[in-house]
């Protein structure tokens, strides 16, 4: 035996899994394609948002929230449809949905400080939804922000791990690329796979994929850790629903490219039971990074409420397309509407005033102020004069933003970032003028500039993510400013069917002896935790709580 337990993937939820095991005294090897830069994987990157529900920080804020409204949110997000017959797919999904809920609501935040995480005083109101209560959205701001962002969620657990491998609990097997479980007779006992060429590439650059030899590793059981899909393009489109029409032909992708989900064929190959492939998490508000880590290296804006949203004829949205509303609603507007799904883009339009209090970019090194838990510059970049600092960088040099002083000049902009012109000033213009007579009175029956003032009643946001309602075509709230947005690649919602302790199941529906499952491989959980929506910040929280999960089973069992 070459460990007690191993696990394939140094992200977040085989770091969490690893930790609880060697809290135990179990002896773990991690199993990693990538070098040792590259620990914590997605997580490192992330803006670090975790869903809580009840907490101090919320009720500083006068949120008042529940377990039962976030139940309530959740189950009108997820949309479990696959519960009946035989071998639902949603069988498991739906218990670790409620499951992890309740942990969103108790253990979570008093454990993570415990592990050392610390929290900003911020929350945000991440995806409000479609519009009714008892449908898709958070009813409440619960998008709480980490000192560190990601980096404060992903490296005390790193740091756990890197203590466990000098004291020597803990193996990391870096440039291992698994190929295959090894299975006597129906249980789990290693894995086998590829050693890779040693390659010292900084964290998230694609690293060589030159085989230098063969591996073997055996254990009392196997976790699988091994992330999602968003990382291959060729994987989401085989995957893509129907229901959200044809995959655009040109994306752009928000994860480093480890994220390849190879271990998920190889799982399927191996008899592992998937499910729910076609829920998977792609924004519609990417711009492509102009200083770019990995291929097609795309960021998303988190924006307020106030940008307008055209599509690619210059046509405003229709709700629930709008911004921060509902992710998945928006991408169906785009990808079904017939005669815009042949295109791949949409816009926003909005002013200096909107971008400068709005803007914000999700990802650890766009947010240097927080990232590097600088409070004077936290202050000076998001309540001081201009935009933070990472957007500016962006208005300046990114290929998909227009900066014009007038309409005329801006649509004349937009259009050159297209192969044909395809938008009419006159259009864009009424449109707006339309909108803008909306803001005459304090109450409105344009469904965004409602948005706009409930957006305004949350202390939060009215602090630090709301521009005052002003007309887009006053001069004193300009320049105008126009983005041009792609279908950004991010999160993996179906995955793994697991229990409610991680163990995999085999496509006859029986748990497999020694293979269990963990984060976004286990699609957070029992292959579908999220059912078709997500209500953000839910997704290392899933790792979090099934790599708990399974490092304690397995503790537990061993
Ligand atoms: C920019 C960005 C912003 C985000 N913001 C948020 C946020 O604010 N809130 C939130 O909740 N979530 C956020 N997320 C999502 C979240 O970070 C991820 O869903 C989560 O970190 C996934 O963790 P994981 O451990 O499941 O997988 P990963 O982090 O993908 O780790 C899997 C590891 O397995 C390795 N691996 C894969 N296959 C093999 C193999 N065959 N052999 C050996 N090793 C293998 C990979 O190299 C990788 O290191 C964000 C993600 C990104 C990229």
């Amino acid at each position: 035996m070459d460990a007690d337990v191993l696990i394939i993937g140094a992200g977040l939820a085989g770091l969490v899994a690893g930790n609880e095991l060697v809290r135990a005294g179990r002896k773990v090897a991690i199993v990693e394609q990538e070098n040792g830069r590259n620990l914590g994987g997605q997580a490192f990157w992330s803006f670090g948002g975790l869903f809580l529900v009840d907490t101090p920080m919320q009720r500083r804020l006068r949120v008042r929230d529940s377990f039962d409204l976030a139940w309530q949110d959740w189950q009108g997000s997820a949309a479990w449809d696959r519960l009946d017959g035989h071998l639902p797919e949603d069988e498991w999904a739906a218990q670790w949905g409620r499951a992890y809920v309740e942990f969103a609501a108790g253990d979570k935040r008093p454990w993570l400080e415990e592990q050392g995480v610390r929290f900003t005083p911020l929350v945000g109101w991440a995806e409000r939804g479609s519009g009714t209560a008892a449908g898709h959205g958070n009813s409440v701001p619960r998008f709480h922000v980490p000192w560190g962002t990601g980096t404060g969620i992903s490296e005390p657990f790193a740091d756990k791990a890197r203590t466990a491998a000098e004291e020597g609990s803990l193996t990391f097997f870096f440039r291992h690329q698994v190929d295959g479980l090894i299975l006597d007779g129906d249980t789990v006992t290693g894995v086998h796979g590829t050693v890779l060429a040693a390659d010292d590439a900084g964290r998230g650059i694609p690293s060589s994929r030159q085989a230098v030899g063969g591996f073997e590793l055996r254990a009392q059981a196997v976790v699988i850790a091994s992330g999602g899909i968003g990382g291959n393009h060729e994987q989401v489109r085989r995957w893509w629903p129907a229901r959200l029409g044809t995959p655009p032909s040109d994306m752009i992708t928000g994860v480093p490219q480890h994220v390849d989900g190879r271990m998920l064929d190889i799982a399927t190959g191996a008899g592992v039971r998937l499910v729910n492939r076609d829920r998977m998490w792609h924004y519609t508000e990417g711009v492509r990074n102009w200083d770019p880590v990995w291929p097609q290296h795309g960021i998303r804006i988190l924006p307020g409420p106030s940008s307008l949203w055209f599509d690619a004829l210059g046509r405003r949205l229709p709700a629930p397309g709008l911004p921060g509303y509902d992710t998945i609603g928006t991408l169906a507007i785009l990808r079904n509407t017939p005669d815009i799904a042949q295109y791949d883009h949409s816009w926003f339009i909005l002013t200096q005033k909107m971008i400068e209090k709005e803007f914000a970019l999700s990802g650890s090194e766009q947010n240097p102020d927080l990232t590097n838990r600088d409070v004077g510059l936290l202050l000076r970049s998001r309540l001081g004069r201009g935009a933070p600092p990472p957007v500016e960088a962006f208005k300046k040099n990114g290929e998909d933003f227009v900066v014009a002083g007038n309409l005329t000049d801006l649509v004349a902009g937009m259009n050159t970032l297209t192969d044909t012109a395809l938008l009419d000033r006159d259009l864009i213009e009424r449109q707006i003028r339309q909108r803008d007579a909306e803001l005459d009175n304090p109450y409105s029956k344009d469904l965004q500039v409602m948005g706009i003032h409930n957006s305004r009643r949350f202390l939060g946001d009215r602090l630090t993510r709301t521009a005052s309602p002003h007309k887009i075509l006053d001069p004193a709230a300009g320049p105008l400013i126009a983005v041009k947005l792609h279908v950004i690649t991010r999160k993996t919602l179906g995955g793994i069917q697991t229990d409610l302790t991680g163990r995999a199941f085999d496509t006859a529906g029986h748990p497999i002896y020694g293979l269990y499952a963990a984060g976004e491989a286990a699609g957070f959980g029992g292959g579908g935790a999220h059912g078709y929506n997500a209500l953000e910040g839910t997704f290392l929280g899933g790792c979090i709580f099934t790599g708990r999960t399974v490092g304690r089973s397995l503790a537990a069992l061993l």
